[in-house]
Formats: structure tokens, C-alpha cells, sequence
């Protein structure tokens, strides 16, 4: 389907269309379409724009991924969809790898998640298995990690994530950055350092602040990793309520 230039929706129009491709490429599952709905509502709070917090957030995370010893990237099939160079780029300037892990769990999906990841630019690329990562019971399959991933992984990137997921991470003693529109979502809240943005503008985001920061020495490093993320995340909401009571007056 041909969508307008000027249509007010022609941005949210095309990731949509980015989305159903992926579902028939089988990288998405249906479920995935819902999730982006969710992400959605927010973005159409937020005016569809990077907010000032999502750029501070991003200089925050940059600083703990430059300072990490072994940052991963953690990929499900929407993220894949939606960033796959953007990602591919940030895994090659951290030097780190990018882990597929799906919250429902398909080996079939999870190898061709991983080609259209290598098809992008990714060097190396680990499917989820062998080692888990302590949590809730109910976390099931959903506790797989790499062993020489996540598992051993000090501060992990995760664009689009799971509240249960992202506390078990926590809880294993991680630092977790996360991309996720909905400021008030567990991931939000339980992340070390959340971007609130939409992953298709979070991702370029995050790929320029790293590539700015790179090579800057430990000590201002250390400095721009200091952040207060729940006030952060508090401002961002602030925003949204701001941007429509100011509307509708
Ligand atoms: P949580 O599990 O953290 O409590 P949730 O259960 O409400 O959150 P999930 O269905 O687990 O949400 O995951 C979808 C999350 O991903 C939502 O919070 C949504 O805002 C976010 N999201 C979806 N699409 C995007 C996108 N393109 N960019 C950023 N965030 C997105
Ligand atoms: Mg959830």
C-alpha cells in the first residue's frame, strides 16, 4: 500500500508496514503486532518526537555501555524488524554481540531473526540457549540466555523488553538499559537507564551518542553514567500529561 508523504500518520503508517512484512517474513509474531500498538498510544502522547529525556537517557546509556566489560544486546523479532541496522551498527561499536531472545521461544524464528540481523551488518550473532538466567518460575523458557551472552553479560541493551524478564536481569545482578515508549511499563520503571522513545528513532539515537563518546577517558564516563532514571521517567510523564491538557484548553 502507497501511504501519502503528507499524510499526519505517514511515519506510524510505514513502521506499521515495516511490522507486517516481518510478520510475513516470519521475524514477528502476531502478539508482536499488539506490543507495537501498546508503544504506539505512547508515541502519539509524546507528538511522535524524541523527547529531551530520551536524549539525556541515551547519553546515560552510552556511558554505561562504553564503560561495560561485556555489554550484550538482547534482540526479539520486533526490534529486529524495526532497527536492524541501527542495531548492527551499535553492536559493532561496542564490540558487542547481539543475542536473540524471543519471548516466545522458536528455533525457526530465532535463526531467521539472526540471518536478517547478519544480512544488516551484525558480525556476530548468538541464539538464546543453554544457560538461564535466575528468576520467577514463571519466567519458563523465557529464562534461556547464551552462556557466553547475557549469562555473562555486565550491563545488557534490551530495545523492546518484558517486565519479568528485565527484573530477572536486574535481580542477577545486570545493569539493564532499555528502549520502551510507555514510561510507566515494569521495564521502565525497573531499568537501569530507560529511553523513552520509539526503537526506530531510539536506535539512530543511541548509535550517534555512542559514536560521539567513544574514546572519551573513564573519569567523564563515570560522570555521564550518574542518572536519576525514576525522575527522568517522571519528566517524561509530565510531558505527555503537559503536551494534551495544553491541547485541549
Ligand atoms: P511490562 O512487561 O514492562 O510491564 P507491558 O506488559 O505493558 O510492559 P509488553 O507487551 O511486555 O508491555 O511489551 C511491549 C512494550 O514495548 C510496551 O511497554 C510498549 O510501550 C513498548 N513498545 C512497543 N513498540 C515499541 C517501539 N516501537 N518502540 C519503543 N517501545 C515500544
Ligand atoms: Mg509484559
Amino acid at each position: 500500500m502507497r501511504i501519502p508523504k503528507g499524510h499526519p500518520r505517514y511515519h506510524s503508517l510505514q513502521v506499521r508496514h515495516r511490522l507486517l512484512q516481518g510478520l510475513r517474513d516470519g521475524l514477528v509474531t502476531e502478539a508482536g503486532l499488539i506490543a507495537q500498538g501498546r508503544g504506539e498510544a505512547f508515541d502519539y502522547l509524546l507528538g511522535e518526537r524524541s523527547p529531551s529525556e530520551a536524549r539525556r537517557a541515551a547519553r546515560a546509556a552510552a556511558a554505561l555501555l562504553l564503560q561495560a566489560r561485556r555489554p550484550v544486546i538482547s534482540v526479539n523479532g520486533n526490534s529486529a524488524a524495526l532497527a536492524p541496522r541501527d542495531l548492527a551498527r551499535i553492536s559493532r561499536l561496542l564490540g558487542a554481540p547481539l543475542e536473540v531472545n524471543l519471548f516466545y521461544t522458536s528455533a525457526t524464528r530465532e535463526r531467521r531473526i539472526a540471518a536478517h540481523l547478519r544480512a544488516h551488518g551484525a558480525p556476530t550473532v548468538l541464539l538464546g540457549g543453554g544457560a538461564r538466567v535466575p528468576g520467577p518460575a514463571a519466567l519458563g523458557p523465557r529464562a534461556r540466555v547464551h552462556p557466553r551472552g547475557i549469562a555473562v553479560a555486565d550491563v545488557v541493551l534490551v530495545p523492546l523488553e518484558d517486565g519479568d524478564r528485565t527484573g530477572a536481569l536486574i535481580r542477577a545482578g545486570k545493569k539493564v538499559v532499555a528502549v520502551d515508549l510507555n514510561p510507566l511499563s515494569r521495564t521502565a520503571r525497573t531499568a537501569t537507564v530507560t529511553i523513552v522513545d520509539n526503537l526506530v528513532r531510539a536506535a539512530p539515537l543511541l548509535a550517534e551518542t555512542l559514536r560521539g563518546m567513544k574514546g572519551w577517558p573513564e573519569e567523564r564516563l563515570e560522570r555521564a553514567a550518574r542518572f536519576d532514571n525514576r525522575g527522568n521517567l517522571d519528566r517524561v510523564v509530565e510531558r505527555m500529561v503537559r503536551r494534551w491538557t495544553g491541547i485541549r484548553r
